[in-house]
């Protein structure tokens, strides 16, 4: 319930360190005003999962979430219900006066076998810890999406090793930084602290104080340069969707390194995102791709489409993905390009790699709903919901540029919903398809991708120098199938048992999936174990038979 006004929040964070001077977790302290709790009412929520990893949980005997008010001790009870989806903390009488909770937020442990997921949990890095408030802050409750709280984040660092820095979203750690915000909003920003290096506060020019890159340690050689072509390019997708940086009006990328795991790859939140790049991987990666990605996650600074499904978790939920996805690839690749800034060549790449991928997908077929649902238990169906969400978002920019004679485009869709976002209007599917149908007539071309039908392009792209052939490939196929690490089956003639894979066959690690999947000339290269020793088997992991794919090429002056 609030009281007397709008609710606010101090949230305060003090790095926890070891005798070797790293950051080991965040004690974090939560102050909490003009707002009040019921006996056995939900006072605290928030999920157990994300997509693929648990939150913390915080019911242990060393690190419990303690509650006090203006009457001394609040004492907390944590629902049992192991069926739900959300831990849920009630207090066990009201509340009076200011309530003040602590926890202490712990990072996730991670091994060179954890798989990719939202790059959003809490890790520690190089002496550093780094993640965004989503993993491990539970949120007040009932908080309704559009209650806007006093939100400040202030750092305690005065028992911190020399050197220390903090950064958060919306700035950085050396003074309390306060603003008006949703809870959820909040939930959506990210923050470091620890031996951090990047920008520092450059000349007073408006825009330095707004826009800063931030990592531990030494950044990789493929990323350095990333930060002066990035500005540049953002103040540009700034402009064209109508939504100046400024001071107030700040953009953050925090880059982590995920060792021992293996990634690359971006999480974009609130007016900032997390790059998150491993050693093992970052060799595969070219300075286009990694642009690419870049791109990618700044568009979904803009380009979100509000999901159906409002989860108790806020604007989390997939079910919007194909949009979110869809328009992060297709701004992200063509933006590049309609700035000047890549050659038509590279543009052709980046999308065929695309289609390439959704046109020999094995799951090709399946629905939009069973993707988000298994989105997370299978590389095809995660590349998938991507692949086919770009190759759908194309196929609706060329239809609107033909039904227009080349006047509007998919911009016209994306920037009003943008804007719509960006003022607190309704921005979800139903408003999508308004647009569509007052655009094209109709809305089927949605329906039947949400349904898995083929998706297939027009010959030509208005607006675009380019010109779709067919091409046919191989389909994406392992070629064999696994049960708890153990080979159950070998397709017969796949390129699988070629290469030596037999029933039986205990399976360490698989590596080069997703570069396999995006690149039909890739290798994989599966690690077994026989007897007491380890077998690297390589192999391309495609069907031997032709499945129908599109490709672009530069149109010719001929055609
Ligand atoms: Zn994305």
């Amino acid at each position: 319930m609030v009281i007397g006004g709008m609710p606010a929040l101090a949230v305060t964070f003090e790095p926890l360190f070891d005798s070797q001077q790293n950051v080991t977790s965040l004690a974090v302290t939560v102050r909490c005003d003009a707002y009040s709790v019921q006996a056995n009412q939900p006072f605290l929520t928030m999920r157990k999962k994300e997509g693929n990893f648990d939150l913390p949980k915080y019911d242990d005997a060393t690190n419990r979430i303690t509650a006090s008010d203006d009457k001394g001790e609040l004492p907390l009870k944590k629902d049992l219900d192991a069926g739900a989806l959300v831990q849920t903390w009630r207090a066990s009488r009201a509340s009076e006066g200011q309530i003040v909770w602590t926890f202490i937020a712990p990072p996730r442990h991670i091994t060179e076998t954890t798989p990719g997921g939202a790059r959003s949990d809490l890790r520690l890095d190089q002496g550093g810890i780094i993640g965004s408030f989503n993993y491990f802050f539970p949120r007040p409750t009932p908080s309704y999406p559009e209650q806007q709280w006093k939100v400040s984040v202030s750092w305690k660092l005065d028992h911190a090793p020399a050197g220390t820095r903090a950064m958060w979203t919306f700035g950085d750690g050396s003074i309390t930084r306060s603003r008006l915000s949703t809870v959820d909003d909040i939930i959506h920003t990210y923050l470091a602290v620890g031996p951090l290096q990047g920008t520092t506060r450059a000349a007073n020019d408006g825009i330095s104080d707004g826009y800063g890159t931030y990592w531990f340690g030494e950044l990789p050689p493929a990323l350095l340069g990333f930060e002066d072509t990035s500005k540049d390019y953002f103040q540009k997708l700034s402009a064209l969707y109508q939504d100046p940086l400024s001071a107030t009006n700040s953009y953050r990328i925090f880059i982590r390194r995920a060792d021992p795991q293996v990634s690359f790859g971006g999480e974009a939140f609130l007016r900032s995102y997390c790059l998150e790049w491993s050693t093992e991987e970052i060799g595969f990666w070219t300075p286009l791709s990694i642009f690419m990605v870049i791109s990618h996650e700044m568009v979904h600074n803009w380009a979100l489409l509000k999901s159906a499904a409002e989860g108790p978790s806020g604007n989390d939920g997939r079910t919007t993905a194909w949009y979110n996805e869809g328009v992060g690839e297709l701004h992200g690749i063509t933006l590049p390009w309609r700035f000047g800034l890549i050659s038509t060549v590279d543009m052709i790449k980046a999308l065929n790699t695309n289609m390439q991928a959704y046109y020999t997908s094995p799951k090709i077929n399946m629905s939009n709903a069973d993707v988000v649902e298994h989105e997370y238990e299978d590389s095809n169906v995660q590349l998938l919901l991507y692949n086919r969400s770009t190759v759908y978002s194309m196929l609706i920019d060329i239809k609107i540029r033909q039904a227009t004679g080349g006047r509007k485009s998919s911009d016209d869709v994306i920037i009003p919903l943008s804007l719509r976002r960006l003022r607190g209007q309704s921005h979800d599917e139903a408003e999508y398809r308004e647009c569509l149908k007052s655009l094209l007539g109709t809305d089927s071309d949605l329906d039947d991708m949400l349904r898995g039908n083929l998706v297939k392009l027009p010959s030509s792209w208005p607006g675009f120098p380019l010109q779709l052939i067919q091409h046919d490939r191989h389909m994406f196929t392992r070629g064999y199938t696994t049960e708890e690490d153990v080979v159950t089956a070998v397709v017969k003639g796949s390129r699988a048992e070629e290469a030596g894979l037999s029933v039986g066959d205990h399976i360490i690690s698989v590596h080069g999936v997703g570069d396999c999947i995006r690149d039909d000339s890739a290798l994989l290269k599966v690690v077994i174990e026989r007897g007491s020793q380890k077998v690297e088997i390589v192999f391309s992991p495609r069907s031997r038979d032709l499945v129908p794919c599109w490709q672009w090429v530069e149109q010719t002056e001929a055609t």
